[in-house]
């Protein structure tokens, strides 16, 4: 049985500020009686504060989507793990798919993030995961493999970071993987921490599915053993489609 479980909404380039503070305000006034689980809203950086102002009398979460890893500097339209934690953000998705592929962050970057997060007292939400083309060429296990790699190196604790497992092909396509696909690829996951870590650290790092998650298939997607909760892109941008995902993992997680 597991214990805790993680459902973060990533809203992507999605809703204004006062859209942010609105939405969140409803699901806050929702009063949802959800034990032993968190619940986070990823906004994007323009409402981070307006929504924080919302959140911080209540148990949900804040994210950024992404971050620089200096502290500050001549970087123009970035932000710094400081100016998130002056928006009350608590995790910072990094090494997006979007962020991967349509912005060409390598590993070097992703890497250097993750450790600017965390010297920086933040939570990274680490996302992973294989084009189709590397799937379909069977080497699903050696890109997991190498992005975790990479991206952690010199990460020597795990206790704050959150990683999600997002096959490309499956985010915001519509197309979720299967039962089996999931199963197998969280398995490498949890195997690969151990072997680069411990089986004790691998057996309790967070590892989140994400990939057209929805409240048809959430239920199903969470049974899986090694899943331990959901990164959501578009089921999170309205309330019911979220709600009913939540309510699914916090009933789930009472049998
Ligand atoms: C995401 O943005 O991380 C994601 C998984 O999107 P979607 O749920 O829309 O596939």
């Amino acid at each position: 049985m597991r214990k805790h479980a993680i459902v973060a909404g990533n809203w992507k380039m999605y809703k204004t500020s006062v859209e942010g503070h609105d939405f969140v305000e409803e699901f806050v006034n929702l009063m949802l009686n959800i034990e032993n689980m968190e619940v986070i809203f990823c906004p994007p950086f323009s409402a981070l504060f307006n929504i924080d102002v919302v959140l911080k009398e209540t148990p949900y979460k804040l994210s950024a989507q992404n971050c620089h890893w200096e502290k500050e500097g001549a970087f123009t339209g970035e932000v710094s793990v400081s100016m998130l934690k002056s928006c009350g953000v608590d995790y910072v998705i990094l090494g997006h798919s979007e962020r991967r592929h349509v912005f060409n962050e390598t590993d070097e970057w992703i890497n250097k993030k993750v450790k600017a997060v965390l010297n920086g007292g933040l939570k990274p939400i680490l996302c992973i995961g294989e084009t189709l083309d590397q799937r379909k060429s069977d080497e699903t296990r050696d890109v997991l493999f190498y992005q975790i790699k990479e991206d952690l190196n010199g990460v020597e604790k795990l206790d704050d970071v959150v990683i999600a497992y997002e096959p490309v092909w499956a985010i915001g396509t519509g197309v979720t993987a299967t039962f089996e696909q999931v199963s197998e690829a969280h398995k490498w996951v949890r195997d690969i921490l151990s072997n680069l870590y411990s089986q004790d650290i691998a057996n309790i790092t967070s590892i989140l599915y994400g990939g057209s998650v929805k409240p048809e298939n959430a239920g199903e997607l969470f049974d899986i053993k090694d899943v331990n909760g959901f990164l959501i892109g578009g089921a999170s941008l309205e309330i019911d489609p979220f709600k009913e995902i939540i309510l699914t993992v916090n009933e789930k997680l009472k049998d």
